[in-house]
């Protein structure tokens, strides 16, 4: 594959820990993650964090958080802070999410302290962006997506960037009242992203950017020929190892057959 691609799938409150060890399981044992280029995760709930990237030790896959606090400790009842994100073999956490923004109250200041505090730790930082469905009408999107990136990496040390990847997942676009973008809609709020990144910091336009709301088997492919779309963040399609499974291999087989020879 020439095109380093992301693939990767959030379980969000789904999965009992056994349930969690046996997709870790069936997961690994696929020869697809020794696609060159490829680069697979898994985002698991806490309680399910270090038994799976046990499971996924010494493989390609790699395991991320779904949130987590910005400080190292402290009296924060019921949060999870980057070093023990860290030690439970986490290597991404993922920040930002919509449904962190809409229901937990997550600010994109807060965002952007959990971003500097994942940089710190020297994990991979998956910021979620994106527009909810009345921006996405009165056509704010860009503005709102371009305003969240900007305060996300507010501060930042640019040697950093490299670091970090984009998850756009538009608002309307998720969970089962979602309608997925369009390629084309997809591809265009990427652009708009990477010329964000880019007015931030020459090593801005390298973050890679994945697209997230209703990935299905039957859109993959379309969605990850679009030059800039660097990877996919998949919810429910993927809560089946399987499922996922069958995602990747579709998404292999066109990037592949895309790759100059
Ligand atoms: C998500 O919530 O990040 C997501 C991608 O969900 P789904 O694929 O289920 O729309």
């Amino acid at each position: 594959m020439e095109k380093r691609f992301w693939i990767g799938t959030s379980w969000k409150m789904n999965k009992t820990l056994s349930e969690a060890k046996a997709y870790a399981s069936v997961l690994r044992q696929s020869a697809v993650w020794g696609t060159v280029g490829l680069r697979g995760f898994v985002v698991p709930p806490f309680t399910a964090l270090a038994a799976v990237a046990r499971e996924l030790e010494g493989s390609p896959i790699l395991v991320g958080a779904q949130t987590m606090h910005w400080a190292d400790h402290g009296p924060y009842t019921g949060e999870i802070s980057p070093r023990m994100v860290v030690d439970c073999g986490a290597r991404i956490v993922e920040l930002g999410h919509s449904e962190r923004r809409g229901s937990f109250g997550e600010t994109d200041r807060d965002v952007n302290r959990k971003v500097k505090a994942a940089l710190g730790h020297g994990l991979r930082p998956l910021v979620c962006v994106g527009e909810t469905a009345e921006e996405n009408r009165v056509g704010a999107g860009p503005e709102t997506v371009s305003r969240q990136v900007k305060m996300a990496f507010h501060g930042v040390d640019a040697r950093l960037f490299s670091r970090a990847l984009i998850a756009y997942e538009p608002v309307w676009a998720i969970g089962e009242q979602g309608r997925p973008a369009s390629a084309d809609y997809a591809n265009a709020m990427h652009g708009t992203i990477r010329a964000v990144l880019a007015g931030l910091s020459p090593e801005g336009a390298s973050v890679p950017i994945l697209y997230g709301g209703s990935v299905a088997e039957g859109n993959s492919a379309a969605l990850a020929l679009q030059p800039e779309v660097d990877g996919l963040f998949v919810g429910r399609a993927a809560w089946e190892a399987e499922g996922f499974l069958r995602i990747v291999e579709s998404v292999v087989a066109v990037v592949a057959a895309e790759a100059p020879v």
